[in-house]
């Protein structure tokens, strides 16, 4: 018996531009991401597919991603609060040694990727007000709150500065 397409998983790929656009963008082929419709998305291809089509990584395997939620975190270079749906902190796989492994703000990282494809940074520069925070200076803590390193005070918005501050 043939297995049903999952709805969340095929509006995720048309979302993400259909799937030869998707297989592009993540790095698989696009029978891979045609499997999927029908098989689910595997694990570690979740947080990409999440990003690449704009749907959460809760709807697509909520078994790993039990919470909505999303965590927030401090761009490593400009110090402003960014959230994990706007912000690309998985840089890794871009293996461009400048920014590896960093955790950057949308506006912050490489608009391009090593092989020349357009990442999704830089598109959200100056789109909202941003919140400044003293650089280096705040941690993702266990619930996805920001804290402050020394005395763990999430109330980041306390410690915010001016962008000339910085
Ligand atoms: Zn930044």
């Amino acid at each position: 018996m043939k297995k049903e397409i999952i709805p969340i998983v095929h509006e995720a790929v048309l979302a993400a531009g259909g799937q030869h656009s998707l297989a592009k963008s993540i790095g698989v082929t696009p029978q891979r991401v045609h499997n999927w419709l029908r098989n689910g998305i595997p694990a570690k291809f979740v947080i990409q597919v999440a990003w690449h089509s704009g749907v959460s990584r809760h709807k697509l395997q909520p078994d790993i991603y039990p919470e909505e939620k999303m965590s927030l975190y401090q761009c490593e270079n400009c110090g402003c609060m960014e959230n994990t749906a706007l912000g690309f902190y998985w840089t890794a796989r871009l293996r461009n040694d400048e920014y590896k492994d960093k955790k950057l703000c949308s506006a912050c990282g490489p608009t391009k990727s090593e092989d020349g494809r357009e990442t999704p940074y830089g598109k959200w520069h100056g789109e909202f007000p941003r919140i400044y925070l003293p650089k280096g200076m705040f941690i993702t803590d266990r619930e996805g709150n920001l804290a402050h390193k020394l005395n763990g005070d999430t109330n980041f918005r306390a410690y915010a500065i001016y962008p000339e501050e910085k």
